[in-house]
């Protein structure tokens, strides 16, 4: 496989990426344009509404934040109170993104699930990004 994205333009993918709004699906969208891939964003007639889709692809992202989705990181932990509220808040959502995830793939769809702490490390994104796409 051929790396197509120069060092100069994956830098420059980065300092984009940099810029003012940090939400991650924006940082996602951002990589993405940069890659120059187009996409559409929430894919309300699919499982889960993915964050971005990508019809002639059959492909879809989904952006989780650790947090909600409890990605057991160091920024998807539990609170340390209140845990008999929160974990089966917790366990609801992790079933239902499986089931998602699923469905997906039963419809014939690929999906990626980005988390939002890989945000952090933007070269190991992108390359995620681009090798899902790619292929
Ligand atoms: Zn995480």
């Amino acid at each position: 496989m051929t790396d197509h994205v120069s060092q100069a333009k994956r830098s420059m993918i980065m300092r984009s990426v940099r810029a003012k709004h940090s939400s991650p699906e924006l940082a996602v969208r951002k990589i993405i344009f940069a890659l120059g891939y187009r996409y559409r964003l929430h894919g309300a007639n699919l499982p889960g509404k993915p964050d971005i889709v990508f019809p002639g692809k059959k492909k879809v992202i989904f952006i989780h934040g650790c947090f909600w989705h409890a990605h057991g990181c160091p920024k998807g932990k539990p609170p340390k109170s209140n845990l008999s509220f929160w974990l089966p808040k917790f366990e609801k959502n992790k079933t239902r993104d499986t089931e998602n995830v699923n469905s997906i793939i039963s419809l014939g769809w690929k999906p990626l699930v980005i988390w939002q702490c890989e945000i952090k490390n933007k070269d190991v994104l992108i390359e995620k990004i681009r090798v899902f796409l790619d292929n």
